[in-house]
């Protein structure tokens, strides 16, 4: 046993190495990523149900690693996350995704917002409302067509400085919306104190409405309430047409999901707004 214990010890030890290792030499390639061309966007087309219109877009960023391929944003985000990478990595995602939005209008296509993930660092970030401004300033983008998604875990820190970034934010005529809607510690009473414009409700909610009574009650009451305080409500992760029916029964106003688009390239995104397909 004893035997056993200690090789369980080093094995332990030696993966933990390991990911140390590997954890400190990605976050030394990500330093490197902008200026090596190495980041990219794609975005998510958001779907209104009644109009079967794209409203809007998500954009979901992308590494490739020159090394290791395509690296997920549940990967390189945490580690830019604790080493503030985020703060320039963030700038130039926001300034990317205004700057593809404004490109997209002057082509003439169909006017949607894009929505741009913000982290808890970059939020915290006492520039963050500058940098949207100046974003604005210099993209031309009109703020009404950006939207920050923001998780519960920022509404969850200082309450007073959140609401005063929150009102900055909001002051531009940008949209806010919560992310992940119902997976964290949010206070109901917060959401009517904060100046947001949208809920998102969480993939996890809806996996299983369509087998699922209790679900699709849980669903039904988050979108009864978000409307009762005049907020839109988008669907994550949507992947059957069965889910599709029973979140129009629920009056949900938008859904996100490969049922009708995975994330994708600016390139093919574009084609999909020329087409103003109807879903
Ligand atoms: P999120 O903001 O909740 O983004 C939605 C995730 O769900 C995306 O994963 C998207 O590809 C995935 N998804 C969308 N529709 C479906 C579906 O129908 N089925 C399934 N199974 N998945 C679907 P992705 O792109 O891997 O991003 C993961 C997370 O990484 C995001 O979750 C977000 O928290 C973070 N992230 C991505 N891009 C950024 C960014 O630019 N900045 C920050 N701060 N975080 C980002
Ligand atoms: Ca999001
Ligand atoms: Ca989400
Ligand atoms: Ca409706």
């Amino acid at each position: 046993a004893k035997e056993s214990g200690r090789n369980n010890y080093k094995f332990y030890n030696t993966t933990m190495e390991k990911n140390t290792y590997a954890k400190l030499s990605l976050e030394r390639d990500l330093r490197h990523a902008i200026e090596r061309d190495e980041l990219l966007l794609y975005y998510q087309p958001q779907i209104e149900l009644d109009s079967g219109c794209i409203l809007g877009v998500e954009t979901l960023a992308r590494w490739k690693h020159p090394k290791h391929g395509f690296i997920p944003p549940s990967e390189f985000i945490p580690i830019a996350e604790y080493s503030r990478l985020i703060v320039p990595i963030g700038k130039w995602i926001l300034y990317t995704a205004c700057k593809q939005n404004k490109a997209w209008q002057d082509a003439g296509l169909p006017k949607v917002h894009v929505a741009v993930n913000l982290s808890l660092h970059q939020f915290q970030n006492s520039e963050i409302i500058q940098t949207v401004a100046q974003i604005l300033e210099e993209t031309g983008l009109e703020p009404q067509y950006l939207e920050l998604e923001i998780t519960e875990s920022i509404a969850m820190q200082d309450v007073e400085k959140v609401i005063l970034t929150l009102q900055g934010l909001y002051a531009l005529g940008v949209k806010i919306s919560i992310d992940d809607f119902g997976t964290g510690y949010s206070s109901l009473n917060y959401l009517k104190n904060f100046p947001i414009q949208r809920l998102k409700i969480d993939k996890s909610f809806l996996d299983d409405i369509v087998r699922s009574e209790k679900e699709r009650a849980i669903v039904g009451a988050i979108i009864v309430m978000a409307h009762s305080l005049n907020l839109r409500v988008t669907a994550e992760g949507v992947e059957s047409m069965e889910q599709v029916a029973l979140l129009q029964d629920c009056n949900c106003d938008e859904i996100q999901g490969y049922i009708y688009s995975r994330p994708i390239p600016s390139s093919e995104c574009a084609e999909l707004l020329a087409e103003r397909r109807v879903f």
